[in-house]
């Protein structure tokens, strides 16, 4: 990569499709972190999953982002509707704007006179109908559906903090909203009205990398689900179309009563990237995995440490920007 252009390559939403490191199945609706087949969440029993492959797992989601099916509809009635309006555009019926308003056959003064009155009272009739149109506008604005984050944060790396190391490997994916080559990212969609409660979804993935340790180990992070904390960077929806277009594919309309309410409306990207060369924290449990053919069992130096279950890794320092 030679450009740290925000603006992502067109290839990116494959990498995230048909190559994903882990099928994206399931959700949590309690903190919108994305899950493989069969996942609970990482936050403990007490987050809800909820499948994305099934219409009823859909409407679960749904419900809690926009409310139940009878608020949904409210609200979209209430949208469309605009608050009522007040009735401005009748005012305007039966006058067809020509001018002819003035033909009596009058003359002199009284003539500019009525004029004027007349152009007084057009003028303000128009104001009456801007200010009913900006009224409106503000009723919709108030009235729109207003959808809803997470009920907590996704997990953090609370478990024990393991040993660190920089991050050795080749990148083979970009990053889905800045398109910087990494071995790994971390994405929170955000809906930009809501402070506290804005999480719309998360979602990691790594295509696998190792670790150098400082000890000399090495430590092996497979593909597939990763949790990351690290420096983010903030990219607008509008210039992330590959987080958008992914996000369509795992967007389904069950329910023609439901359109235009995503169950993950976003305006902002959060992202995370791990790349080669940046040096990273490991937490949790790691375990040595032995070679049964190598003399020297799991002492042996070409030992080598995995995580057990999701690893979960905090970004201490990155190397410079290129
Ligand atoms: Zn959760």
């Amino acid at each position: 990569m030679s450009s740290t252009s925000l603006t992502a390559p067109q290839d990116n939403q494959a990498s995230l499709t048909s190559r994903a490191a882990f099928p994206r199945v399931r959700v949590c609706i309690d903190c919108r972190t994305l899950l493989g087949p069969k996942e609970a969440c990482d936050g403990g029993p007490k987050h809800r999953v909820t499948s994305l492959e099934t219409p009823a797992g859909r409407k679960a989601l749904l419900t809690e982002v926009w409310g139940p099916p009878s608020v949904r509809r409210r609200a979209k009635q209430l949208a469309k509707a605009g608050g009522g309006g007040l009735g401005a555009g009748t005012l305007f019926e039966g006058c067809t704007g020509c001018g002819d308003c003035g033909t009596f056959a009058l003359e002199g003064e009284f003539a500019v006179v009525l004029a004027v009155i007349a152009l007084i009272a057009m003028a303000g009739v128009a104001l009456y109908w801007i200010i009913a149109k900006i009224v409106e506008a503000i009723r919709a604005y108030q009235n729109r559906p207003r959808p809803n984050g997470g009920l907590t944060k996704p997990p953090s790396l609370r478990r024990r903090a393991g040993p660190s190391g920089v991050v050795v490997g080749q990148t083979h994916m970009l990053a889905p909203a800045t398109g910087k080559s990494c071995v790994a990212w971390a994405l929170d969609l955000r809906n930009d009205r809501f402070l506290g409660t804005d999480l719309m979804l998360h979602d990691a993935e790594t295509t696998g990398f190792d670790v150098k340790l400082d000890d000399g180990t090495t430590l092996r992070v497979p593909g597939g689900r990763i949790r990351i904390e690290g420096p983010r960077e903030r990219v607008d929806r509008s210039d992330a179309p590959p987080v958008d277009g992914f996000v369509q594919t795992i967007t389904h309309q069950d329910d023609p009563e439901d359109e235009g309410l995503d169950p993950f409306p976003f305006d902002t990207v959060d992202e995370i990237v791990v790349r080669p060369g940046d040096r990273v924290r490991i937490f949790g449990e790691v375990e040595r995995e032995v070679d049964p053919a190598a003399p020297g069992g799991y002492r042996a130096p070409n030992a080598i440490l995995v995580p057990t279950g999701v690893p979960a890794i905090r970004v201490e320092r990155q190397i410079e920007q290129k």
